[in-house]
């Protein structure tokens, strides 16, 4: 099942989200759910508030980079069996220079920026059954990984920018949150007129 996704302004995006317990109901199911709203919006993560749901659950499949020409090899290596799914995810240590990539978001669509984050990130989660794993990621895959934790935090891409790009793209997010926005997939706008 396809979710439609919560689009920038909606308080879902804003709040802390919280732990679940292996007996969240139909857990599986949510998480396949979620892989296919992602791949339908081609998307490499989805966080569990961006589909209405304040728990800390996210998955990532970040497939498509191992395409882009100009990562290294070993890079694209890596990212081609990127499929994960994190549950009650904690950063345990952020590190290494900050380098900057263009992020964009399912929730703020046509809305792309330089974000600047740490290289090298040590991560502890649960996997889909439960196993914990404590695991250090770097690049892009940590990236990503970031991008979808702050998501669990409340936090977007958005308010990572300059208070100068935050002015320039003001008006931007305000026609996102009421609609006026193209996506290819469904979406939940939290200030649309009724009818749209
Ligand atoms: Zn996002």
């Amino acid at each position: 099942m396809i979710f439609p996704i919560v689009a920038y302004g909606d308080p879902v995006l804003k709040k802390k989200a919280k732990d679940i317990d292996k007996e969240y109901p139909k857990l599986s199911e949510l998480i396949e759910n979620m892989f296919e709203t992602m791949y339908n919006a081609h998307g490499v993560g989805l966080a569990a508030p961006q589909i209405g749901l304040p728990i800390r659950l996210f998955v990532i499949d970040a497939e498509p980079f191992s395409e882009d020409e100009e990562l290294s090899e070993e890079e694209r290596e890596q990212l081609k069996d990127f499929k994960k799914v994190f549950i009650n995810a904690t950063i345990l240590e952020e590190k290494d220079e900050e380098w900057a990539f263009t992020e964009g978001c399912l929730s703020i669509p046509d809305i792309r920026e330089d974000v600047f984050r740490n290289e090298t990130i040590k991560i502890k989660y649960f996997d889909e059954n439960f196993v914990e794993h404590t695991e250090i990621y770097g690049g892009l895959a940590a990236r990503v990984i970031q991008h979808e934790y702050d998501h669990i935090e409340g936090i977007l891409f958005t308010d990572k920018l300059s208070s100068l790009k935050k002015r320039l793209i003001k008006g931007k997010l305000a026609n996102i949150s009421k609609g006026k926005v193209n996506a290819d997939y469904r979406m939940r706008f939290p200030l649309a007129k009724k009818g749209r």
